[in-house]
């Protein structure tokens, strides 16, 4: 910790008391010089690994050029990026900001503006979302997050979301009135536990935007750029959101959000109507392309299905007479280790024996690590993993 910390807020904590100084692929050095083994990619955004080679090539190049010029001007890389995200997905459109929260932030304004400018129902605003969703920390996104702790305090609140219960399509049906526009959902809670959608819950979402002329909005700051095994998680479901957000993977560190929409919401955002000073700038959006040419050129969608489900295999294998975990369940390398008590003090262990992790929720382990990670590093996080969990265990029982 250095001299320094006091003069921050104290929002974060005691961030674990580690400061890494350098890191390379999935390690990471501390103050002290030593090693540890990154599984959760410094919360799902370093999906190429730290530095990676791929992208620091163009920034360094990039930071020679040009940096910033502001959105009153062309920027080349921002054009690019747009058009590779379009390209590889059922989307048209897309705005750029600076993170999630700002994408979502983005998402809900295009789509009650739509509703109010494009089709004259101004009357329709309200956003159904869902119980242990994230969708971020401004006043809007906090309040379409459907967990408490993240509302304490910020009272008055803005109106127009309501909350139904995950995987439960009967209790949608019932939040759909006439005042919904959207429906906003991750197709796997990352926050929220790792929770994934099931197939024929999505089917009848989209079955019930379709009837009452809905949009549908998909979360995929977490899941996107390849994590689950898919450049985008809606993939796997085989639907076509209309609109989509990102952020956390698409930067490799670099901070940049996006917002991506179909054709018929283009008018929505009318000249004048959003913005964003730094959204899209010269650096993030040269990182931007580069970790998205990466995860395309080298098929590491592909790769993170596989190394995904080897983890999840060798997971649930390895720790099946764990009287500790309740579940393994992930999709691609998004992966949750529900256990019966909460995971705080195992996450600390693991750091100890220079295994980092994070918690998703409560009671579970959340691994996230880079798409690249080799699969010897992937055996020893297992094996520590196991080792930690089973002295758990037995300290239990004792
Ligand atoms: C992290 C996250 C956000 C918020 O992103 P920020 O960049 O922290 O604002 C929103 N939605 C999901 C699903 C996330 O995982």
């Amino acid at each position: 910790m250095g001299e320094g910390a006091n003069s921050l807020f104290p929002n974060y904590g005691s961030r674990y008391g580690l400061t890494f100084v350098k890191g390379e692929g999935s390690r990471l050095w501390d103050e002290q010089g030593k090693e540890y083994l990154d599984l959760m990619s410094g919360i799902a955004v370093t999906n190429l690994g730290h530095v990676p080679k791929q992208v620091t090539e163009r920034l360094k190049a990039q930071i020679d050029q040009l940096w910033h010029t502001s959105n009153l001007f062309h920027i080349p890389n921002q054009e690019k990026l747009a058009q590779l995200l379009t390209a590889n997905s059922c989307g048209d459109a897309v705005f750029f900001c600076n993170s999630g929260a700002e994408a979502n932030e983005a998402a809900i304004k295009l789509a009650r503006r739509y509703f109010n400018k494009v089709l004259g129902k101004p009357e329709q605003y309200e956003i159904i979302t869902f119980q242990q969703s994230f969708h971020g920390r401004t006043l809007a996104t906090l309040t379409a997050t459907g967990q408490d702790k993240v509302k304490d305090g910020f009272a008055p609140l803005p109106e127009g979301f309501v909350f139904a219960p995950y995987n439960d399509a009967e209790a949608l049906k019932q939040l759909i009135g006439p005042k919904t526009c959207a429906i906003m959902l991750e197709m796997v809670q990352g926050e929220g536990g790792v929770n994934r959608a099931e197939p024929e819950f999505i089917k009848q979402v989209t079955a019930l935007c379709e009837q009452h002329g809905l949009l549908l909005i998909i979360d995929e700051i977490q899941t996107g750029i390849g994590r689950t095994g898919k450049l985008f998680a809606y993939e796997h479901y085989g639907i076509q959101p209309d609109i989509f957000t990102l952020a956390k993977g698409l930067g490799s560190g670099m901070p940049i959000g996006a917002m991506v929409g179909k054709e018929k919401l283009r008018e929505a955002f009318s000249a004048g109507s959003h913005g964003s000073t730094f959204g899209g700038n010269y650096l993030s959006t040269t990182a931007g392309v580069a970790t998205l040419e990466t995860i395309l050129n080298e098929k590491l969608s592909e790769r993170a299905a596989e190394m995904g489900d080897y983890i999840v295999n060798e997971l649930s294998k390895q720790l099946a007479d764990n009287p500790l975990v309740k579940e393994v369940r992930g999709l691609g390398l998004l992966i949750g280790i529900e256990c019966t008590q909460p995971v705080a003090d195992l996450v600390t262990t693991l750091q100890e024996q220079a295994v980092l992790v994070i918690s998703a929720g409560p009671n579970v382990i959340r691994l996230a690590p880079s798409l690249l990670i080799t699969k010897e590093d992937v055996d020893r996080g297992i094996s520590v993993i196991r080792s930690v969990l089973s002295k758990q265990a037995a300290a239990a029982v004792q």
